[in-house]
């Protein structure tokens, strides 16, 4: 049932076909969310002008990253086990460099470089730019760290490689860093203030892999809607723009708008959306074009007000319906996924069931469900105590999982005996007689390959579903084939 944290690809090793000249080898792994994969395959992409081919065999490797995430401990646990690892490998191929990369560089930076002396290099998620002198730096036998972040990077002038791509679906990246400030989150802190990319360079990019061959992207940031191009530099700062800048600026459904006309026979996707920037006009821009898909990921995290309001999460739970209420309207088959965190600081029996109710009310079609884990330096950890006990957490947890499954069941069911438009994206991980595509509602559809191929856009009648799977069998190709 995860996704924004997809535990199926953890730890993947990312590779791409070897480039003519190239005589080093780079071992890349990769942590966390979608933005992390997204930004390994520009480290890979900058490191390929720098001499690195990349390989999935460590012991090869010449330089060795890890790029990190810190959202909850466990995540951090994991990379720690790892770089222990590659130490050991390290141990009999000593020329073999290891480097730390994205969200526990800042916070890590001086324990793994000075007191544990784990790694040779520690680079923050703004400074990958300067990798190639940092390399140097570590070449000539030094430590080498950035961490700095910054107001304007957003790596809009570097064309990323596709790592282990399907070839199909492409993740871009539109914003970065965040601004919200939600009590419990470590992202502010790690990837800094929000910026947004220039619209046409997200354009030219997914222009390029519509040529390449890509039918779908996914347009990334950790809040899309809050997406603000001016000209360059923090959403924060946008008050102080000129008159011309405010006048031509571009928000996010007008971005949405001008990728969907770019490429018509393209699916577009988009994540994460924060209820609290939600716009009517992004709902409707969806409505408008039939390549922007129907499927919102909307992170409440909590039904409780009073919960809502100590994680500063800017709307309430009424404010939260309301919007539910317009997508149902104006999109009424628009898939809704949650991101919910259980046992969040003084979280009382009578706030847990309010998640419950919110979760009634919406009916999720997926889920993406936490326990609260207190992240050093966010606002939370200052200032509330981590109060309930794992035991609660891990109930309300379990609670909170079985009523999303119930919900992920009923929507399945919906689409029973319906024909779907299903893009495929490679063979189904259980049978390698079927395909394994996704409906408009991100949904995974499985069905018999006969002679369809990865790529095609098929129609696909629903015979039978689980509570996260359609399974079914295809009608014929689509028209946007
Ligand atoms: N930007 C998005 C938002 O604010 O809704 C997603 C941020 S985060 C990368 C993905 C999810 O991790 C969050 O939506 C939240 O549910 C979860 N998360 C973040 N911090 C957490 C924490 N300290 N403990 C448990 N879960 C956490």
């Amino acid at each position: 049932m995860e996704k924004v944290i997809d535990e199926s690809v953890q730890g993947s090793t990312l590779t791409l076909e070897r480039t003519k000249g190239n005589t080093r080898k780079l071992y890349i792994e990769s942590y966390g969310c979608q933005m992390n994969f997204s930004d390994s395959e520009i480290v890979a992409s900058i490191l390929s002008e720098q001499g690195f081919d990349t390989t999935n065999v460590l012991e090869d490797a010449d330089l060795v990253l890890v790029n990190t995430c810190s959202i909850r401990e466990k995540a951090e646990t994991t990379v720690r086990k790892r770089l222990e690892k590659f130490n050991a490998v390290k141990k009999t191929k000593p020329h073999m460099k290891v480097g730390v990369l994205g969200c526990m560089a800042e916070r890590l930076k001086a324990k793994l470089l000075e007191e544990e002396k784990i790694v040779d290099m520690v680079v923050g998620p703004d400074a990958y730019k300067d990798l190639p002198n940092l390399i140097q730096e570590i070449d000539e036998g030094r430590n080498a760290v950035n961490v700095i972040l910054s107001k304007d990077e957003t790596y809009g002038d570097v064309a990323p490689v596709r790592l282990n791509s399907n070839g199909v679906t492409a993740f871009v990246s539109i914003t970065r860093g965040c601004d919200n400030m939600c009590t419990f989150c470590v992202v502010p802190f790690t990837r800094g203030r929000e910026r947004s990319r220039d619209p046409l360079s997200i354009v030219a990019e997914v222009n390029n892999l519509w040529q390449r061959g890509f039918k779908e992207v996914t347009l990334l940031g950790q809040n899309v809607d809050s997406y603000l191009w001016y000209g360059g530099g923090l959403k924060k700062e946008f008050a102080n723009a000129s008159e011309m800048q405010k006048a031509t600026a571009v928000d996010f459904a007008q971005l949405l708008e001008m990728v969907a006309l770019a490429q018509p026979r393209m699916r577009i996707r988009f994540s994460t959306s924060n209820p609290q920037d939600m716009t009517l006009n992004v709902i409707k821009t969806m409505a408008q074009y039939d390549n922007i898909c129907d499927y919102i990921h909307l992170p409440v995290q909590s039904g409780s007000n009073r919960i809502l309001k100590a994680m500063n999460r800017l709307h309430t739970r009424e404010e939260y319906f309301e919007l539910i209420d317009s997508i149902r309207r104006i999109l009424p088959d628009c898939a809704i996924s949650q991101d919910m965190i259980a046992g969040f600081p003084s979280e009382t029996e009578e706030d847990h069931k309010d998640t419950l109710s919110l979760m009634e009310y919406v009916k999720y079609d997926f889920g993406f469900m936490f326990a609260y884990s207190e992240r050093p330096g966010t606002l939370a950890a200052r200032k509330l105590k981590d109060d309930i006990p794992v035991e609660t957490k891990k109930r309300r947890l379990r609670e909170i999982i079985d009523l999303q499954q119930r919900h992920g069941l009923y929507r399945t069911r919906q689409h029973l005996g319906k024909i779907e438009e299903v893009l495929i994206e490679g063979p189904s991980k259980k049978s390698d007689a079927h395909w394994m595509g996704r409906n408009s509602q991100n949904t995974v559809v499985v069905f018999p390959k006969e002679g369809y191929r990865v790529g095609d856009f098929v129609n696909v009648k629903i015979n039978e579903c689980t509570s996260a799977t359609l399974i079914g069998e295809a009608v014929g190709y689509s028209d946007n084939n």
